[in-house]
């Protein structure tokens, strides 16, 4: 039995990295991961744009780091919703300048579109705590821009959203309209019961995040349209958070051995519908 991760991180600066936790994740069952960058400060660095540059070079060694060791990779790099407050209140960047910031930082990600160096923008979207609403605004001109370039390069997108049931669902629909960017390149990331019923329903792609208690729901109550994420964020400050991508494989394995899920709805999850949206090859 194969597993996949559609969404997880790797922190080679301060956690265990791409090489370590590819390997572990390959000797338990793993065959794919998606790697979606951090922010700067998660590796050490300034956010300055030469921050965000050296973030985005390190993400993509991380990336071959993990393909070395035999797993089938995709890599993302973006700027976090939750990066525009903090960009603010924390480090020295004017509130009125914010968005030349963003621009900034987008025209090197544009670059590594451009060079075909990534495989999707991510994360971008809406902040899911509560922000200055002027962050929220922010972050929706921010993946408007993500999702011009994903329609423009043809890539995938990962949006990072507040659970917000049917509205989140109406709200992406509309930027999809005003972007012309196609239905199947975006991916709403950490879907939870609530809003992946919304997602599914209105024919968009989840990752869905691979807590024991969060799968004996969906299992039971979701046809597998979605895709599972650990979304290990590898800070040892917080281990374990939101799951290790090898305890993601032990929670299925430990439900299809109550009976509760059975190997063909596991395979959708974890074969099909990969090579489907990540448009990469059978195992
Ligand atoms: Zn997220
Ligand atoms: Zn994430």
């Amino acid at each position: 039995m194969l597993f996949a991760d559609a969404h997880t991180h790797v922190n080679p600066v301060r956690g265990l990295g791409a090489k370590a936790i590819a390997k572990k994740f390959k000797d338990s069952g793993g065959w794919f991961m998606a790697i979606v960058g951090l922010s700067p400060w998660s590796y050490g660095l300034e956010p300055s744009i030469e921050g965000y540059e050296k973030t985005f070079r390190i993400v993509l060694r991380e990336c071959n780091n993990a393909k070395e060791e035999g797993v089938k990779v995709a890599c993302f790099i973006g700027l976090h919703p939750g990066d525009l407050d903090k960009l603010v209140y924390k480090y020295s960047v004017r509130q009125e300048k914010l968005m030349d910031f963003v621009a900034k930082v987008f025209n090197i990600i544009e670059d590594y579109c451009r060079k075909g160096l990534i495989d999707g923008i991510g994360e971008v979207g809406r902040p899911h705590y509560r922000v200055d609403p002027i962050f929220v605004v922010a972050s929706e001109l921010v993946m408007e821009k993500a999702m011009v370039l994903a329609k423009d390069y043809d890539l995938l997108l990962h949006l990072h959203l507040e659970q917000g049931d049917g509205i989140t669902v109406e709200s992406i629909k509309r930027f999809i309209k005003l972007t012309g960017v196609l239905v199947r390149l975006v991916i709403f990331h950490h879907a939870r019961p609530g809003l992946l019923e919304h997602v599914v329903k209105n024919g968009f792609t989840a990752t869905v995040p691979g807590i024991e208690a969060v799968l004996r729901t969906v299992f039971k109550r979701i046809e597998p349209t979605y895709l599972l994420e650990s979304d290990f964020i590898d800070d040892p400050n917080r281990p374990g958070v939101v799951v290790y991508p090898w305890q993601m494989i032990d929670n299925q394995l430990r439900i299809l051995k109550e009976g509760l899920v059975n190997d063909e709805y596991l395979a959708k999850l974890n074969i099909d519908n990969v090579v489907k949206v990540y448009r990469v090859s059978p195992p």
